[in-house]
């Protein structure tokens, strides 16, 4: 027997072939932990804290047994008694402690920080749901609660508990604790936090609760339904029992190391992950004071311990509380509040960088600028639009304070983990150090001419392909063409990420098809993508997109040319089954809109073409595998910020002289699609094209058209040309590893000791 079938069947006390699938997860969950804990590393010096209202941590199980080195004895164990990894792995739930691309991030960050051999753990909060459970019901997004806990999650429960003052009323946050392993590197924690008082019984239909009794909800849904007074004062809640039990618990680690708290700067080094957790700033000058510093030097040590990362320039995302949530909730907090605000009255002549305003609204990101050392933007840019434009007034007290950071994704899930086939034979031709050292990928260039390289690369995106077809039969039982041209958009539904001109554009093509104007080569449109509850034109967009595909599903003249699939509850998990399989990777954002985007990375680095706006790390991406290695289109940044500026964008004037836009937007009202699909979400969705457009759809349009469909017609004539570049692009994909991030973070902001 080998050692792993020892342990294994050791714990299941029984024969391996005997056991469930059930069993051996709980089995592998143990062996996983020990291990893990066998490379908790002692620290010295500085010790980094990332809080986050999100971790969007995926599965974790093949993840770490990857990580220390154990997956491939676990799987050929597996194998030699009938079992199947992959049968095995559906045993775990997803824990989606995140919405998207800031929450992957962070776990992207904790894997990267680990393998690094750093001592850096995240703080965050233990959500019961995680973000909703999405399917399709009569082309309407249905949402369901994502319970994930219940005996098969990796949080382990201890007996650290924190006192947190909640609007006057002591409450209890307890610790559970997720080990983060690195791959070949030290084992750090995700600190999550909890009430034992949540109330599961507290949901009502769908993922509707009461949502005024604390006690019971605070913890139960990742980000409640903001559109209403009671949603807005919970997020509220949540920020701050994660702040203050976070802030506990640092204090007293650097205190166990100790610190005498003047230098707790020398301990800690705590990174802000958007605004969310921003009231740590004054939870900790409260607390430093409570152990006798005073105020002015609190705020010294505090600014020199916390860096900030801004996420986003749409300013609807900078969070803003009125000051009397904030009174109700956290009155502890306001007198800090106040004298941060008093001191950047005093020694800062522009109002507008006040933290309090006029109208008592409170701005979150203003005190993060002006009390940490660090604000970091996540792609180049989006930096210099921080600077030049959104953040200016700040840029200009303060320009030492700015810097980039080019976001990243781990190698180890978004291609050891999701796509083994494809790491093989990278490493069958240059070797395993770029698992841990990305920029060997380059080594991949010498074979651009290879053939045989070039065919094989060809086969393994084919069976890719093939493989997401057969698990969307089996989950959704809808039927692929495995080949045609797999293009993929799957992210948060959001206007400005444009998921519409992707409508558009597929009904225009419907109509080329229907007037016998045949495209280069077949083309499957797949979408994932959660709209927020709440979001009325996201989810007129769904409904839209929904009902196109029934209509061109309807017609064989069409349909042998074109397909539309919509993947139910887009999530990690179902990421890393789409993102092998794409041939194109649909980036179309509004430029200067998507801060750095990192699924356009995890797409290029699996051997997908981007089809992409000069928007984010897009930017970065085209700069590194060069002009004819990626399909640009569209409006520049610039443009598209002097069209605001100026208020010049009229959709009706581009929607009335363009007879292809108009014919595609007035489609979405006409007789084909009202029979299937319903005239209130179409008809707004009609309107909003004509009389807003507010993300500039209609501009972008016809530089789409014509990229898309160069795109199909070298994919389809030049299918080799198609590989060779497939492959330049993951070779130049070394630069978007999180490992290069996180050095570049801990070179220029958090200098941890190890
Ligand atoms: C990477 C990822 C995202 C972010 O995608 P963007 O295209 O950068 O918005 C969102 N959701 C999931 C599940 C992801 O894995």
């Amino acid at each position: 027997m080998t050692e792993m079938e020892i342990a294994l069947s050791g714990y299941c006390k029984k024969d391996i072939a005997h056991c469930t699938y059930e069993e051996l997860y709980t089995a592998l969950l143990h062996i996983v932990e020990e291990k893990s804990r066998q490379r908790i590393a002692p620290v010295k010096g500085r010790k980094l804290y990332y809080i986050s209202a999100e971790f969007l941590i995926g599965k974790l199980l093949s993840n770490n047994l990857i990580n220390l080195g154990l997956y491939d004895d676990v799987k050929a164990c597996l194998e030699a008694h009938g079992k199947s990894m992959a049968e095995l792995e559906e045993v775990e739930p997803e824990p989606s402690l995140g919405n998207g691309g800031l929450g992957r991030l962070a776990a992207c960050f904790l894997d990267s920080v680990a393998t690094l051999n750093l001592p850096g753990d995240g703080i965050g909060l233990r959500y019961h749901c995680g973000l909703f459970h999405q399917n399709f019901e009569n082309g309407l997004q249905n949402e369901r609660p994502d319970f994930w806990l219940g005996g098969h999650d990796w949080a382990v429960k201890t007996s650290k508990t924190y006192p947190v003052s909640l609007a006057g009323a002591d409450y209890t946050a307890r610790l559970y604790q997720i080990a983060v392993t690195g791959y070949e590197g030290r084992t750090n924690f995700l600190n999550l936090f909890d009430l034992d008082t949540i109330d599961e019984s507290l949901i009502g239909d769908g993922i509707s609760f009461d949502k005024t009794d604390i006690a019971k909800n605070l913890t139960l849904f990742l980000y409640p339904d903001d559109s209403d007074d009671a949603g807005r004062l919970l997020r509220i809640y949540q920020q701050y029992l994660m702040v203050s039990a976070g802030t506990q618990m640092i204090l007293e680690e650097c205190m166990e190391r100790g610190s005498d708290l003047h230098d707790l700067y020398d301990y800690a080094a705590v990174q802000i992950n958007d605004t969310h957790p921003s009231m740590v700033i004054p939870e900790l000058i409260r607390l430093l004071c409570e152990k006798d510093i005073d105020f002015d030097e609190a705020v010294e040590i505090v600014t020199r311990t916390c860096a900030y990362t801004n996420h986003t320039i749409l300013a609807e995302a900078l969070e803003k509380w009125p000051r009397h949530y904030l009174e109700t909730v956290v009155p502890q907090l306001m007198p800090v509040i106040e004298k941060l605000d008093m001191i950047v009255r005093s020694k800062v002549e522009d109002v507008s960088t006040a933290i309090i305003d006029a109208n008592n609204i409170v701005h979150m990101a203003h005190m993060d600028i002006h009390f940490t050392h660090s604000t970091n933007g996540v792609a180049a840019l989006h930096t210099e639009i921080l600077k030049n434009s959104e953040l200016n007034s700040f840029y200009r007290l303060y320009p030492e304070k700015f810097n980039n950071k080019t976001n990243g994704i781990t190698f180890r899930r978004w291609l050891l983990k999701c796509n083994p086939e494809l790491t093989a034979f990278i490493e069958s031709l240059i070797g395993p150090g770029f698992k841990k050292d990305a920029s060997l990928l380059e080594k991949l260039a010498d074979f651009a001419s290879d053939e045989k390289v070039l065919h094989q690369l060809a086969r393994i995106k084919q069976d890719n392909k093939r493989a997401l077809a057969q698990w969307l039969n089996h989950t959704q039982g809808v039927t692929l063409n495995p080949d045609s041209l797999f293009a993929i958009q799957s992210k948060r539904l959001h206007e400005y990420k444009r998921q519409q001109l992707n409508l558009l554009y597929l009904i225009h093509q419907y109509f080329e098809i229907k007037s016998g104007h045949l495209p280069a080569a077949p083309l499957t449109a797949i979408f994932g993508a959660k709209a927020a509850p709440a979001y009325t034109i996201a989810k007129d967009i769904i409904h839209a997109l929904l009902t196109l595909s029934q209509v061109i599903a309807a017609d064989p003249e069409v349909s042998k040319w074109l397909q539309i699939v919509f993947i139910e509850n887009y999530n990690v998990t179902a990421a890393e089954k789409m993102i092998p399989a794409c041939d194109l990777s649909e980036q179309i954002s509004l430029a200067s809109k998507e801060a750095s985007g990192t699924g356009n990375m995890k797409f290029m680095l699996n051997g997908a073409l981007t089809l992409g706006t000069m928007d984010g790390a897009n930017v970065e991406i085209a700069d590194a595998v060069g002009n004819g290695n990626i399909y640009i289109f569209g409006q520049s940044s610039a443009q598209v910020i002097r069209r605001y500026g100026n208020g010049s964008y009229c959709a009706r004037e581009w929607y009335e002289i363009d007879p292809n836009i108009r014919r595609a937007v007035d489609f979405l009202t006409g007789s084909e699609m009202l029979s299937r699909g319903s005239s209130e979400h179409l008809t707004r969705l009609h309107d909003e094209f004509i009389g807003k457009d507010w993300f500039q759809t209609l501009p972008d349009f016809n530089a789409y058209v014509v990229r898309k469909n160069q795109a199909l017609s070298d994919y389809a004539f030049n299918s080799y040309d198609w590989t060779r570049r497939a492959l330049i692009n993951i070779s130049r994909a070394g630069f978007f590893s999180s490992d290069r991030t996180i050095a570049e973070y801990n070179e220029d902001i958090w200098h941890l000791g190890v």
